[in-house]
C-alpha cells in the first residue's frame, strides 16, 4: 500500500520538523497550509492565480460534492484534478465533520465548541449517518464505505476515514462512546479503502476523543495501529485557544510519529505557530478565503490596527485615502498593483475585484508565512520568525 507516497522528515529540532509529502500529482514540503476549495473551487480564485501565489495543495468538502453534483458525475468527467483543472497534490475530507457540525450545530464552529444551531443531522447508527441534503433537502446515507466510495470517485490524492465528529458539548460517556464507533467506522474505512485501491490514493485516519487525555491517547494508539498513511487531528479542540493546543498535545501522546500529522479546521497565524511548536505537519482552513468575502486582509504584526487581530479590515473608512499595498513587502499580484484606498474603494462598490484580489493577497501571505516558517525551522529561529508574523 501507498507504493505511490512517502513521507520523509528532512529537519527536526524537539517536536519542530520539516518534511515532504509525495503525492501523485507532486510533493508538499511541509509544514504547509491546505487551502479549502469546499465545492471543487476555492472562492474566486482560478488554479491559475493559485499557482501563481505558489499554492501547493488544496482541499474539497467530501459533504458538499456527494449532495451536489455527486462523486460519479465529477469520477465521467476525468475526476476532481481534471474536472476542476488542477493538477498539484489534493485532498478531500470523509464528509463526516460536515454532517455532524450541521447535526449538532449550524456551522463547523459548534464542533469546535463556539456556537449551535440547527439540526439537519437526521439519525446516526453503526451502519452511517443520515442527513438531509444541503442542496435539495433530500434524506442521504453516508456509510464509511459510501465515504470511500465517494472519495475514490473524485479521486485526490490524500483521502480521510470517515468518523463520528464528537461536538464539544458532549459529556465524557458519549465522547468515548462515539470514539469508539469512530474506530469502528475507520476499520470499515480502511477494508473499503483496500478493496478499491488502484495506488492513486492514500489515507488519513482520524483521532477523536473530545477534550479528554485518557480518550485522546487511546484514539492516537488506535489509529496509529492501523494500517493509515497519515493522521489527522479531529473533533473539538476545547472552547478556547489555549484548550486548543493542549487537547493537541493529549492527541500527540501515542502517536505514530513517522506519518504526517494533520490539524484539521485550524489556520490562525498564532495557532499554526503553536501547532508546528507540536510536531503538526499540515493545516486547513477557511478563514483566509473567508475574511477575504469581508474585506479582511490577512497582514503581518507591524502592518496591524488591532492587537487582537491577525488582519485588517479594508472597509474601515481609516483606508479610504491609504495608498500604499495591503503589505508593502508582500510579492502578490494585488500588492503589486493595487492600494489600500481602490481596494477600499472597490468594496464600497461591491466590485467583485476586490474580493479576488484580497483572496489571491491572503492565500499568497499563508504560503508566504509557512514558507518563512520552514525556513525559519532549518535556521532554528522559530521564535524570531513568530515575532514578525504574530
Ligand atoms: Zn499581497
Amino acid at each position: 500500500m501507498y507504493n505511490n507516497f512517502e513521507f520523509s522528515v528532512i529537519f527536526s529540532c524537539g517536536e519542530h520538523r520539516r518534511g515532504v509529502v509525495t503525492t501523485p500529482h507532486g510533493v508538499v514540503e511541509t509544514p504547509a497550509f491546505i487551502f479549502c476549495g469546499t465545492k471543487a473551487s476555492v472562492k474566486g480564485i482560478s488554479p491559475h492565480q493559485l499557482r501563481e501565489t505558489k499554492t501547493s495543495i488544496i482541499l474539497s468538502n467530501t459533504y458538499h460534492l456527494f449532495s451536489h453534483p455527486g462523486s460519479e458525475y465529477i469520477k465521467n468527467r476525468g475526476g476532481l484534478h481534471k474536472f476542476m483543472g488542477w493538477d498539484g497534490p489534493m485532498f478531500t475530507d470523509s464528509g463526516g465533520f460536515q454532517i455532524f457540525s450541521l447535526g449538532h450545530g449550524s456551522v463547523a464552529d459548534e464542533i469546535k465548541g463556539r456556537r449551535s444551531g440547527q439540526s439537519m443531522l437526521s439519525s446516526i447508527d453503526d451502519n452511517g449517518a443520515t442527513f438531509k441534503s444541503y442542496w435539495d433537502g433530500s434524506m442521504q446515507l453516508l456509510t464509511p464505505e459510501k465515504s470511500i466510495q465517494v472519495q475514490q470517485d473524485l479521486g485526490a490524492d490524500l483521502i480521510v476515514a470517515f468518523d463520528e465528529c464528537t461536538p464539544f458539548h458532549s459529556d465524557k460517556a458519549y465522547t468515548e462512546q462515539s470514539m469508539e464507533r469512530s474506530h469502528r467506522w475507520e476499520k470499515r474505512s480502511l477494508d473499503e479503502f483496500i478493496r478499491g485501491d488502484d495506488g492513486s490514493q492514500a489515507m488519513y485516519g482520524i483521532i477523536q476523543g473530545g477534550v479528554h487525555a485518557d480518550l485522546r491517547k487511546r484514539s492516537a494508539e488506535f489509529v496509529s495501529s492501523q494500517p493509515f498513511f497519515a493522521t489527522a487531528i479531529g473533533g473539538t479542540l476545547g472552547s478556547h485557544k489555549s484548550q486548543m493546543m493542549e487537547v493537541v498535545e493529549m492527541a500527540m501522546n501515542g502517536l505514530d510519529k513517522s506519518r504526517p500529522i494533520h490539524l484539521l479546521g485550524i489556520g490562525g497565524i498564532s495557532d499554526i505557530f503553536n501547532g508546528i511548536a507540536l510536531g503538526i505537519d499540515t493545516f486547513d482552513c477557511v478563514h483566509p478565503t473567508r475574511i477575504a468575502r469581508h474585506g479582511g486582509a490577512l497582514v503581518k504584526a507591524k502592518y496591524r490596527d488591532s492587537a487582537s487581530r491577525e488582519h485588517i479590515n479594508l472597509k474601515r473608512s481609516q483606508y479610504k485615502d491609504d495608498d500604499s499595498p495591503i503589505e508593502p513587502d508582500c510579492d502578490c499580484p494585488s500588492c503589486r498593483i493595487f492600494s489600500r484606498a481602490y481596494l477600499h474603494y472597490l468594496l464600497k462598490a461591491n466590485e467583485l475585484l476586490a474580493l479576488q484580489a484580497i483572496a489571491v493577497h491572503n492565500i499568497r501571505f499563508m504560503n508566504r508565512l509557512m514558507s518563512a516558517i520552514r525556513f525559519s525551522l532549518e535556521n532554528q529561529r522559530v521564535a524570531e520568525e513568530r515575532s514578525i508574523w504574530c
